[in-house]
C-alpha cells in the first residue's frame, strides 16, 4: 500500500473535544461535522487510505472518476477551513485515562514518534486490509488489472476477458456480478466447493468453471496481466482477475481500547463490533468507515463517520449541559 506524506499540523498541547484516527472518507467527514459544530478536533492518519492503488474514485455521485488522492487533499482542507486540524502520524496506542475532576472521559493517543495528546472522545477510523490470496504475481496488480469490488472499477474492465479467482463462498455471488460486466468469464474453483447446481447456473450463464490450481499470475508487457499459469502447465489469457480479498480492520495501535471484534461467516474478514452510529461497548469510543463495515464504499464510510461524529456531539452537549447545572446546583461558577 502506498504510503502518502502531506503538510501536518501541529499536534496542540491541550485536551481536545476528539481525536479522530484515520484520515480516509470516513474519519475527515467525521472531523468535518465536528469542526463545525466548534469541537476541537484532531485528525491522526498515516496516509495509506486502502483505495490508494486506484486512479479514481467512481460509484459516488458528483465526485466520480475524481482521483482518491485529490479527494482527501480536499477533505483536508476542508476540515482545517472550520479549525480542525490534521497531523500525518501513526498512533501507536490509544488508551483510557484518568476522568478530568468532573468526571468526564479522558484518552491518551500516543504517535509512533512518541507525540501524545489527550481526548475527551476517540472515533477510530482506520479502515480495513484487503488480504490477498497467496497466489505468485497477484499482488503486484491489486487495484489495476486485479480487482475486487465490480461496482468501483467494474465499468473500466467491461467486456475485458476476466477470471474470478475463487477465495471461499462469496466468490460465487462475485462471478455473478463480474458476469454483469462481461460475456467472457472464467472461474477459477481454487479448491473452494463448488456444488453442481451453482455449476449448472454458471453453466446456464456461460461462465467457464476451471478446477486445475492456479499457479501464478502472468504479467505481460504492457504492465498488466497477460494470464495465469495452471498447475498443468496450460496457460490461460485473461486481462483482469476478480478476487474477493479477505478483509481485515486495521487494528494496529488500537489494542488499548479493548474493542470488541467479530468474525464475518466463511472467513470474509473481521471487523470491529459497533452499535447505532458507530457506538461501542466502550464508552467514549466510536467507530467508522471500513474499520466496522467492511463492505462500505466510501460515500457509506464518509456518511458513517458523518453520524457518528454527529452523534459524539450530541453526547458532548448533554454531558456539557449536565455537569454546568451540577455546577450551577453546587454553587461553583462554569462556563
Ligand atoms: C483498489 C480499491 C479501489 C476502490 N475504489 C473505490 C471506488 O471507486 N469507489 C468507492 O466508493 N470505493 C472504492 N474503494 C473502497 C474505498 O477504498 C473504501 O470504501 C474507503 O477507503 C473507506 O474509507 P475509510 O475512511 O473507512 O478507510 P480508509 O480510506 O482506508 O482510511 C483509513 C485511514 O486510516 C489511516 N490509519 C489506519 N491506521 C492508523 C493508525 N494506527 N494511525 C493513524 N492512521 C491510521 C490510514 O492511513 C488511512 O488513511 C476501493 C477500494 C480499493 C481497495
Amino acid at each position: 500500500m502506498q504510503t502518502s506524506a502531506y503538510a501536518s499540523d501541529a499536534l496542540p498541547g491541550e485536551t481536545v473535544d476528539a481525536v479522530v484516527i484515520g484520515g480516509g472518507a470516513a474519519g475527515l467527514n467525521g472531523a468535518l461535522m465536528l469542526a463545525r459544530s466548534r469541537r476541537s478536533v484532531v485528525v491522526i492518519d498515516s496516509g495509506t487510505p486502502r483505495n490508494a492503488p486506484a486512479e479514481a474514485m467512481h460509484g459516488f455521485i458528483v465526485l466520480d472518476g475524481t482521483p482518491p488522492t485529490e479527494i482527501l487533499k480536499r477533505g483536508r482542507e476542508q476540515v482545517r477551513q472550520y479549525g480542525g486540524l490534521v497531523v500525518f502520524g501513526k498512533v501507536a496506542s490509544a488508551e483510557p485515562a484518568a476522568p478530568s475532576a468532573d468526571g468526564d472521559l479522558r484518552f491518551t493517543i500516543t504517535l509512533a514518534d512518541g507525540r501524545t495528546i489527550t481526548a475527551r472522545r476517540v472515533l477510530v477510523a482506520t479502515g480495513l486490509r484487503d488480504v490477498l490470496p497467496d497466489v505468485p504475481g497477484l499482488a503486484e496488480h491489486w487495484g489495476h488489472s486485479v480487482v475486487h469490488c465490480p461496482y468501483c472499477h467494474g465499468w473500466e474492465v467491461r467486456d475485458e476477458p476476466i477470471g474470478v479467482l475463487a477465495t471461499g463462498p462469496a466468490s460465487i455471488h462475485h462471478a455473478l456480478l463480474f458476469r454483469q460486466l462481461t460475456d467472457d468469464l472464467v472461474y477459477f474453483t481454487r479448491n473452494t466447493p463448488l456444488d453442481e447446481n451453482t455449476r449448472a447456473r454458471f453453466a446456464a450463464r456461460g461462465i467457464r468453471i476451471v478446477d486445475t490450481l492456479v499457479e501464478e499470475v502472468v504479467k505481460a508487457d504492457d504492465g498488466g496481466v497477460a494470464g495465469v499459469r495452471l498447475a498443468d502447465g496450460a496457460f490461460m489469457a485473461r486481462r483482469v482477475l476478480a478476487v474477493a480479498t479477505r478483509m481485515q480492520a486495521r487494528t494496529e495501535g488500537m489494542d488499548g481500547l479493548k474493542l470488541p471484534m467479530e468474525d464475518l461467516p466463511d472467513d470474509m474478514g473481521r471487523r470491529f463490533a459497533s452499535g447505532m452510529a458507530g457506538t461501542t461497548e466502550v464508552p467514549g469510543v466510536w467507530v467508522a468507515g471500513n474499520a466496522t463495515d467492511l463492505t462500505a464504499q466510501v460515500g457509506a464510510s464518509a456518511a458513517a463517520g458523518a453520524l457518528a461524529a454527529s452523534h459524539i456531539n450530541a453526547l458532548l452537549a448533554t454531558a456539557e449541559t449536565d455537569a454546568a447545572l451540577a455546577a450551577a446546583q453546587s454553587g461553583t461558577a462554569t462556563a
